[in-house]
């Protein structure tokens, strides 16, 4: 059996990795303590498994490989934002970030390589979708991300965001299968709290995610509420319009009573004029939720540009007179291209 041959172990549960070892004539408890090397410990190799006997690990050895990520390539930003170029099994590549604040340390982890949406105004839509990441790899990066913050900033993760690279409710069960590992006891036993999805806006998936009992933070990049200028610059918005996505998220409150983040980003002669806001005040009104309005990272495309202060302060007054709190929030690591919507592979 060659490596290539060689089932990931970490695709098997818990139970089939006990009934892997009853057929090898083995205990099932060795199934538990592998299970804890793997999701616990994270174990890159067999080797590593000390309290397996040689023979056990050189069983493993010959049936499963454990495809754990590589670090590629590593960022620092002048405002401490590191950024990892993580290398895939396949060779393929994506990028995770790690964002220090005085309060937290939050990890931006990538669902996909490269991307299916066609946002026109960010980097990683120019890659295209190349496949999905499968939940270990998401896991992976949570990790070593966590590593890192502990050894850079002395301090364990506290926060995770889907703001990386891909869509997530467009992968789905590996993403939630993910958020699964890294919220139990037997992962890293992180909060769902402190984890914020974030989509560009799929309404069945929305729906699925509030059915599915989903107890993590839900973030719509919106951008615009006006469905012709939606669609202009997220072209996806012409299949999922802006009424059925209200409806999912109206439907999400209702299930979950967890309110929703607005991404919103301000460019001149987009989306900043009088028309604009009250459109997005009346969608603010129809669904409880907080609004983020983000600074806008150049990706060199000069029909975007950053829009003036001014327009941003009309928004969060109008929002302010209903009552929704609108933040601006400033980028982390644009120096190293590791701000939101940068990336791009570009190493
Ligand atoms: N596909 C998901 C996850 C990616 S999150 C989503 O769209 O939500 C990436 C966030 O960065 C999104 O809010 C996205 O709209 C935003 N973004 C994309 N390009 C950007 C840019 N050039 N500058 C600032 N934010 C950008």
């Amino acid at each position: 059996m060659n490596s290539t041959e060689k089932k990931d172990i970490r695709s098997l549960t818990k139970e089939s990795l006990q009934d892997f070892f009853v057929s090898m004539g083995e205990k099932p408890f060795r199934g538990n303590q592998v299970y804890e090397w793997l999701w616990k410990k994270s174990a890159y190799d067999f080797d590593s498994m000390t309290n397996l006997s040689k023979p056990v690990r050189e069983l493993l050895e010959k049936h499963f490989v454990i495809n754990h990520i590589r670090v590629d390539q590593f960022q620092k930003s002048a405002d401490g934002t590191l950024k990892n170029a993580v290398k895939l099994h396949d060779g393929l590549v994506v990028e995770s970030v790690l964002i220090p604040t005085e309060t937290r340390t939050t990890a931006c982890v990538s669902s996909q390589v490269g991307c299916s949406l066609d946002c026109k105004f960010c980097a990683t839509a120019k890659l295209k979708r190349m496949r999905n990441l499968n939940p270990d790899e998401i896991f992976d990066q949570v990790v070593t991300i966590d590593r890192q913050s502990k050894l850079y900033h002395g301090r364990p993760l506290s926060n995770i965001v889907f703001m990386g690279m891909g869509e997530p409710l467009m992968n789905y069960n590996n993403v939630l299968k993910a958020i699964e590992k890294i919220t139990s006891p037997e992962g890293l036993g992180m909060s769902p709290k402190r984890i914020t999805l974030s989509t560009s806006g799929v309404p069945k998936m929305i729906k699925k995610l509030a059915d599915d009992g989903a107890k993590f933070k839900l973030a719509v990049s919106l951008h615009a509420a006006l469905d012709d200028v939606r669609t202009s610059i997220m072209p996806f918005n012409e299949t999922f319009p802006l009424a059925e996505l209200r409806e999912s998220l109206q439907y999400w409150y209702q299930m979950t009573k967890s309110k929703i983040t607005f991404e919103y980003i301000v460019w001149k002669g987009i989306n900043d004029q009088p028309k604009d806001v009250d459109a997005l005040v009346r969608f603010c009104k129809s669904v409880s939720c907080k609004v983020n309005l983000i600074e806008y990272n150049s990706i060199g495309d000069s029909h975007f540009q950053q829009a003036e202060n001014s327009a941003l302060e009309s928004y969060q007054k109008a929002l302010a007179k209903i009552g929704v709190v609108a933040k601006v929030r400033h980028s982390r690591g644009k120096d190293i291209d590791a701000a939101c919507g940068q990336l791009a592979n570009k190493s």
